[in-house]
């Protein structure tokens, strides 16, 4: 990191009460393309001060957001999913040269993140209270889902498009004003999609941005004004988050770490299982939280290994940006020298390297942060490429001799992101999806992330706090039940007519 800005790079932003900003902080940290180390831009750690203003703009923000009418939010919402269909190719151009996917991949990431903002969009039918009549004679009660104030959200590298708009749409739809903390590694295309949030309506201070690490996300877990948090990022970062925040008197979610096994029973489809096994195993060179990290072979499908590695050769490893890529660079050369090492590791623990993806030659890429499809077999829990979370495109595969073993195998595990099976008996996948300890299941689906008409409902040791983001459950998180005892006595029901007042 830097102590002072030296170069005529551009700097990102911080959002306060409505205008972009500069940053008065003396430390900054390069942005990086990850397929050519070129510096796009720096971006500031903000100063305690700027995340002061930032809330205090937010808070002041809530007095008239809250009441503002609920058609006028949603018209918002229905305007910014139109502004980013229209950005679509430059917010996935801009996502690829910071983050390193690829493009259909980056678009995706976008994709993803407008089917929650259309879901704002139906805020009206969303944020309903209930009413019974006549709970004692005389008397009803209903509820009232009310904001709870300046919301915050603190989000990971992996999906610089796709949570953002998981945390900062829903807020704002439920009549929250928000301070929105993106990752430091790649903050472009979040600022983009912030700023055509803006034109699509938002308010001054209805919507805030501060960057920054450590020091900016513990500002936000101790604010006083600060009412909840959303976090998306590792466990170990946000076991953190949620203690400190909660300590704070905050709500808070956490989503965090995956190890995501995929079942494979002899009876699945061959090649679509092995292209789903690619794809969710490789494909955003691993760097997502419901990648499938480890496949469980039952019985025969162990004989698939050899065809499995087979497919993983025909990926193409280059830079995002080129057609036809399949595999892109890692996030930055400390993620790729810990990939490295974890295979490594995976080596002298005696799992049996299948398919070497370390060094991979990429012309015209030479610096680029790249490594290659790497399959392991023989994998057992204790070796550390089995323990941590890799986050990069190595597939363990363990075998098993019944579903019920591999079911078992699976919940030991202490993570819930995500899990899969594949096989073609009905009856099995009953089973699987009836017995399975964890939050997402995909049958015949290797990546079963829930569109926003549900939540992303992930579980166990990869989520603290109640709730989900998006969908049905963060409106619950958003916002605080009010419930409402009233009676009206019926001896003057006239409204003031019978007695005293003539219309004459
Ligand atoms: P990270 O935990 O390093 O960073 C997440 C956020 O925390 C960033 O905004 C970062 O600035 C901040 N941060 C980093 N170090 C911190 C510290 N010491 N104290 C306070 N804040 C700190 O995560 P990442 O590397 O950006 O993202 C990858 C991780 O996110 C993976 O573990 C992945 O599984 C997880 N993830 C989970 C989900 C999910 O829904 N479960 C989704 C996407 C990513």
């Amino acid at each position: 990191m830097d102590a002072s800005i030296t170069s005529q790079v551009a700097t990102v932003k911080l959002l306060i009460d409505g205008q972009f900003v500069e940053s008065k902080s003396t430390q900054w940290r390069d942005i990086i393309n990850p397929a050519t180390q070129q510096v796009l831009a720096r971006v500031p750690m903000a100063t305690q001060q700027e995340v002061d203003a930032a809330v205090t703009a937010a808070q002041k923000a809530f007095k008239t957001w809250r009441k503002t009418a609920i058609g006028a939010r949603a018209r918002i919402f229905l305007k910014y999913q139109q502004l980013i269909r229209e950005h679509m190719t430059e917010l996935a151009a801009l996502l690829t040269a910071e983050q390193g996917k690829t493009l259909p991949d980056a678009e995706g990431d976008v994709f993803r993140g407008l089917e929650v903002v259309e879901h704002a969009s139906a805020i009206g039918n969303l944020q309903l209270g209930e009413l019974a009549n006549n709970v004692a004679t005389g008397v009803d009660t209903y509820t009232l889902l009310q904001p709870l104030g300046v919301c915050a959200g603190i989000t990971p590298f992996n999906f610089p498009a796709m949570i953002p708009l998981w945390m900062f749409p829903m807020a704002i739809a439920t009549g929250n004003t928000f301070v929105l903390k993106p990752s430091e590694q790649d903050p472009m295309v979040t600022m983009r999609l912030v700023e055509l949030a803006l034109e699509a309506g938002i308010p001054p201070g209805v919507l805030n941005v501060v960057h920054g690490g450590e020091d900016v996300v513990n500002a936000i877990c101790d604010h006083k004004d600060i009412k909840a948090v959303s976090f998306v990022g590792s466990t170990k970062v946000g076991t953190h988050v949620y203690n400190r925040a909660s300590l704070a008197g905050k709500r808070v979610q956490c989503m965090m770490g995956a190890k995501n096994h995929a079942i494979v029973l002899p009876d699945a489809n061959k090649e679509q299982t092995l292209n789903a096994l690619a794809g969710a195993a490789f494909g955003a060179a691993g760097q997502r939280c419901m990648a499938v990290t480890t496949a469980v072979l039952v019985g025969e499908a162990q004989k698939w290994i050899p065809d499995l590695v087979a497919k993983a050769k025909t990926l193409k490893i280059n830079a995002g940006k080129e057609q036809g890529t399949d595999v892109g660079p890692l996030i930055s050369c400390a993620a790729k020298s810990r990939v490295e090492s974890l295979i490594e590791r995976g080596v002298a623990d005696g799992a049996k390297l299948e398919l070497d993806g370390r060094n991979p030659a990429v012309a015209g890429y030479d610096k680029g942060n790249f490594v290659g499809p790497t399959i392991f077999s023989g994998v057992k829990p204790g070796m550390s490429i089995y323990e941590q979370e890799i986050f990069g495109p190595v597939l363990c595969l363990v075998a098993a001799d019944s579903l019920d073993s591999a079911i078992d195998f699976i919940n030991t595990n202490p993570n819930g992101n995500g899990t899969a099976i594949f096989t073609q008996s009905g009856a099995a996948a009953r089973k699987f999806q009836d017995d399975i300890d964890v939050g997402q299941v995909g049958i015949n689906v290797p990546i079963p992330v829930p569109v926003p008409l549900f939540s992303f409902t992930g579980s166990r040791a990869s989520k603290l706090g109640d709730l989900g983001p998006y969908g049905k459950q963060v409106v619950m998180f958003y916002t605080q039940t009010k419930t409402v005892t009233a009676r009206w006595f019926d001896d003057d029901s006239t409204g003031g007519l019978n007695t005293t007042i003539s219309l004459k």
